[in-house]
C-alpha cells in the first residue's frame, strides 16, 4: 500500500507555526498520511513547532524545495555552487530534525527559468555537490529525490531520461527519481512508458493535473500513468500537489506562474484528490 501525501500548498502559503498548525491539521482531517513541507529559508523554519505539529496529529512529513538563482547547485561558478550545497545542507538538517525520511525537488540545481543550458562545468558540479549531501543524507537515513520537471523550471533535469543518467553519475544508493505527471504531460513522449523505463530509480511521485488544478478536470492521462505504477510495483509515497491563487505563496506562485484560481475550497479539492489517487492505484 502507497502512503498517500498531500503539498502544504495546497492549504497554507508559508511555513509559520500558524501555517503549520493549519497545514498539517487539514492534511491529517483529510485522510493523508504525508504532509510535504516546502523548505524554502530553512534557517527560517522553526523544526521544533513541526515536529510537534507532525506527533500530535500522527501525520509523517517529506520535504521539497527548489534552489534559488544565487545558490544554483549547477552553477559554473564554484562559489555559487558551493552556496548551493549550504542551502541544500541546511534544508537536509531540517529534514533530519522533523524525522522525515525524503528531501526531493528541484534540488540540483536553480529553480526557475533559466536563459541558457546548462553548462558542462556546472552540471559536473551538481554531481559532486549531490553526491557529497548524499552521504550526509545517508548518515540521517534520509534520501534524496531528484524532481524531474519543465523546460521552464529548470535547464538540467527535463525528462525521466536526463535524470537516470545524472543519477547513475553520482552513483549513490539514496539518491532517487521524483517524477511528476504535470511536468511528464510537458516534457515526455509517453508518461507511463517514462515510468517502466524508471522501474528501479522511482522513488516519489507527485501527481498534478496538466493546469495545477483538481485532478481528472485536465489532460493527463492517468489511466495510463496509474497503470505503469502498478505494473512497476511502485510502493513509495504518491503525494497531491496543486496550487490555486486561493492559497499564495509569494517565491512559489512567481516562480510556477500561478496566476489564477484552479479551485476555491483546499478541503474539498484535497479529499476529493486523496479518493482519486487511492481508487487510481487500486486500478
Ligand atoms: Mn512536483
Amino acid at each position: 500500500m502507497n502512503k498517500l501525501g498531500v503539498h502544504a500548498a495546497v492549504f497554507v502559503g508559508g511555513w509559520s507555526p500558524a501555517d503549520c498548525e493549519t497545514a498539517v491539521a487539514k492534511a491529517s482531517a483529510c485522510g493523508f498520511d504525508v504532509i510535504e513541507i516546502p523548505v524554502f529559508e530553512p534557517e527560517n523554519l522553526s523544526a521544533t513547532a513541526t515536529l510537534q505539529a507532525l506527533q500530535r496529529y500522527k501525520i509523517e512529513a517529506t520535504c521539497s524545495l527548489g534552489l534559488p538563482f544565487d545558490a544554483d547547485l549547477a552553477a559554473q561558478d564554484a562559489s555559487v555552487s558551493a552556496a548551493g550545497e549550504r542551502y541544500l545542507t541546511a534544508a537536509l538538517d531540517f529534514a533530519a530534525t522533523i524525522g522525515s525520511s525524503y528531501l526531493g525537488g528541484v534540488i540540483y540545481g536553480a529553480f526557475g527559468k533559466h536563459d541558457k543550458p546548462v553548462s558542462p562545468a556546472g552540471r559536473r558540479n551538481a554531481v559532486a555537490a549531490i553526491r557529497r549531501v548524499a552521504a550526509r543524507a545517508a548518515d540521517h537515513g534520509v534520501t534524496l529525490g531528484l524532481e524531474t520537471v519543465n523546460r521552464y523550471e529548470s535547464n538540467l533535469l527535463n525528462t525521466a531520461e536526463q535524470t537516470r543518467a545524472f543519477i547513475e553519475e553520482v552513483d549513490a544508493a539514496n539518491v532517487r527519481l521524483h517524477l511528476d505527471t504535470y511536468h511528464m504531460n510537458i516534457e515526455e513522449h509517453d508518461a507511463a512508458d517514462a515510468i517502466l523505463q524508471s522501474n528501479h530509480l522511482l522513488g516519489y511521485v507527485h501527481i498534478g493535473e496538466s493546469h495545477r488544478g483538481p485532478l481528472g478536470t485536465g489532460t493527463v492521462d492517468f489511466s495510463s500513468i496509474f497503470e505503469a505504477l502498478r505494473e512497476i510495483h511502485y510502493e513509495e509515497i504518491v503525494t497531491f500537489e496543486s496550487f490555486s491563487s486561493r492559497v499564495v505563496s509569494p517565491a512559489l506562485s512567481s516562480t510556477l506562474a500561478i496566476w489564477r484560481d484552479t479551485w476555491d475550497d483546499p478541503d474539498e479539492t484535497a479529499m476529493a484528490a486523496r479518493d482519486f489517487i487511492a481508487e487510481a492505484l487500486k486500478g
